[in-house]
């Protein structure tokens, strides 16, 4: 953005960096601001660095264009001694002087790099092999703990205390650990019993797809399962950005009518996502207090909660993949969904892009069901 508030090389104006993001860059807990988030000031912070040496002058203030559109302004001089050292490694990294590791995670999904990574923790037998271990592997192995294997062995009450007391990790946190570790080696999923599924007319497989980039719900996507009845899919679709109010508001009739339905998800997404539309666009309170009391959250209430997995990622493509489900897709995925949208709305005329992005929707709540089957097998085989 060209400012004239100060001289630069160019005369009397300068040039600032401004980034448009998909998030808000001040975050807040419990409705207290808790501070510019890390990863967006260091952006900023790089942009002006380049933007300096061109024009010979940086602002003392940066800034982003937030989710909202709205403006949001952090004090650079805040993050100076951070930046700078994670700068310096960053060059490091680059002239070849230290390596990084991979830390693998959910955050992996999209990227490019995962086979490599995966084949290098194969390798090394690392410790986030294991779900939810990430960056806390870093301090595993400054106390010792190095592989997957170690883990699975790891003296719990050893590491409760100094020296070798693991930051942010307890006794809980230590334990469960090791148990899934124990579940790596094995390579093969220990379900706990104790779950149960609610009783239902109708089980509703739900998954949104939404689109932060542009900040729109464009799919509600419901696999209707009654009985021994053949599943029936069905979805509420804005196939432009402006009928989002439509979608919803249609969605909404959608859900006061369903009196007797349990809405199986993957996510505390769709609860979120639906309370901000809700309050966007002054929608029935009731309806939705009467969805969260039908919902059934698979991940946390049972995968999380009663198994664990031989994986990094306990998410539904991870998951539903080891239980045996397959998606139409070649490379199904939230992020490919979004560019399927941004394809169809350049060009309204090509139908098969908005059926690839309904299949792919259809086959997350497919991949759902798999999942829930698997748990009622196993608890027909004596696992609950
Ligand atoms: S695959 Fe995962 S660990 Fe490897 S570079 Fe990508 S995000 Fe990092």
């Amino acid at each position: 953005m060209r400012r004239d508030d100060a001289p630069s090389a160019w005369g009397g104006y300068h040039y600032e960096p401004i980034d448009i993001k998909a998030g808000r860059g001040w975050e807040e807990r419990d409705g207290e601001v808790t501070g510019f988030k890390t990863h967006y000031a260091y952006q900023m912070m790089f942009y002006r660095d380049l933007l300096q040496a061109i024009q010979g002058y940086a602002p003392p203030t940066a800034r982003i264009i937030n989710v909202d559109q709205e403006i949001e302004e952090f004090d650079p001089a805040e993050f100076e001694d951070e930046y700078r050292s994670a700068k310096a490694e960053v060059e490091r990294l680059v002239a070849g002087e230290e390596q990084s590791e991979p830390v693998l995670g959910s955050h992996c999904a999209q990227c490019e790099w995962f086979g490599r990574c995966r084949d290098w923790a194969d390798a090394t037998d690392d410790p986030t092999k294991v779900f939810f271990i990430g960056r806390t592997k870093f301090g595993l192995k400054q106390a010792g703990v190095r592989t997957v294997a170690e883990l699975s062995r790891i003296d719990v009450q050893k590491h409760l205390a100094p020296p070798f007391k693991i930051p942010r990790m307890g006794k809980a946190t230590l334990e469960r650990a090791r148990r899934r570790a124990q579940v790596v080696l094995k390579g093969e999923p220990e379900i706990r019993p104790g779950y149960a599924f609610p009783e239902a007319g109708t089980a509703v497989y739900f998954d949104i797809e939404d689109d932060p980039t542009r900040a729109v719900t464009y799919l509600y996507g419901l696999l209707e399962v009654a009985g021994t009845q053949t599943p029936r899919f069905r979805y509420f679709l804005a196939e432009h950005p402006d009928a989002e109010e439509r979608a919803v508001r249609e969605f909404w009739d959608y859900l006061a009518q369903r009196e007797d339905a349990v809405y199986y998800v993957y996510s505390h997404k769709e609860r979120t996502t639906l309370r901000r539309l809700m309050e966007k666009y002054g929608l029935e309170q009731r309806v939705f207090e009467r969805y969260v009391q039908a919902e059934y959250d698979l991940y946390q209430k049972l995968v999380v909660d009663y198994s664990d997995w031989p994986t990094y990622s306990y998410g539904i493509k991870q998951i539903a993949k080891q239980v045996g489900f397959a998606w139409r897709d070649v490379d199904p995925s939230g992020v490919n969904s979004i560019v399927w949208y941004n394809d169809f709305l350049s060009d309204p005329s090509r139908r098969e892009v908005m059926t690839r992005i309904l299949e792919y929707n259809e086959d997350d709540c497919r991949a759902m069901v798999a999942v829930k089957r698997y748990f009622e097998e196993r608890a027909k085989q004596g696992d609950k």
